[in-house]
């Protein structure tokens, strides 16, 4: 008989068990981007970057069981991350060429970023308006869509935040920040979460419009990165019946020039 843990974010789904004091940005992802920067974290101030530290990151907000659950997910990201490194230090279209293309499992990923979102809500790491808000239980309807199999609604999962590229083209690393809809004066409903990595604008939206549009930039089939004459594609696989008519090609000319 599993012995419950009052802690553990995902309690309702039952078997917890023991105490887990992890990573919710996995150890494996913050150690691959030392000596790079992070944004949105605990210790910065609202859009400063900072060095990552990782043992400032764990907190106990989920048991063994759960957490083991979601290493695939973590696994994925790490694959994405460790290959948007390696392509930044590639200087030269000759030494562009020489990478070999990688697909990415699109549903392995959003489930990371929820993962994220999750653990940055339960762990009170993260800032809204420059204020931190404390520790928040993410909704069960949250929980249900990291830990169950079942597919997320159409209009839930990976965007590309093409509004936001600019700013982000600058910043090598990995930064951070919830989206939320304001749904009264003094309160906001966490929907989403904006990851940068390595330039690149991630936005996982967790929640679908009630009129059932699709957004643009949703679930993208591929990034590419161009330097002269080379393209090397990222390419990201998705479930059968997936829209694809929502999508341009997302481009990232060369290396990203160095911010400070
Ligand atoms: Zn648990």
């Amino acid at each position: 008989m599993a012995m419950p843990f009052d802690k553990c974010y995902a309690r309702h789904l039952g078997s917890c068990d023991g105490k887990s004091r992890e990573h919710f940005i996995s150890k494996a992802i913050l150690e691959t981007l030392a000596p790079f920067g992070v944004q949105g974290f605990p210790w910065l101030k609202p859009g400063k970057a900072g060095t990552a530290s990782p043992s400032s990151l764990a907190s106990a907000i989920l048991c063994k069981h759960h957490n083991n659950f979601l290493s695939d997910f973590d696994a994925e990201a790490a694959k994405l991350f460790e290959h948007l490194r390696l392509i930044d230090s590639k200087q030269t279209p000759k030494e562009l060429s020489s990478l070999p293309s990688i697909t990415i499992d699109g549903v392995l990923f959003e489930k990371w970023l929820l993962k994220v979102l999750c653990g940055a809500m339960a762990s009170g790491n993260f800032q809204v308006d420059g204020k931190f808000f404390g520790k928040l239980a993410p909704s069960e309807y949250m929980v249900d869509m990291l830990f169950r199999n079942n597919s997320w609604p159409k209009g839930a999962g990976l965007f590309i935040d093409f509004e936001q590229r600019q700013r982000m083209d600058a910043f090598r690393g990995l930064g951070y920040d919830p989206v939320f809809v304001k749904t009264t004066a003094t309160n906001a409903m966490i929907c989403g979460i904006d990851i940068r990595l390595w330039g690149f604008p991630f936005r996982g939206l967790f929640v679908t419009y009630e009129d059932g549009a699709i957004r643009p930039g949703y679930r993208p089939p591929k990034l590419e990165v161009v330097n002269g004459s080379i393209r090397k594609e990222i390419h990201f696989e998705w479930p059968h019946g997936t829209p694809q008519d929502t999508w341009s090609i997302l481009t990232r000319d060369g290396t990203i020039p160095d911010s400070s």
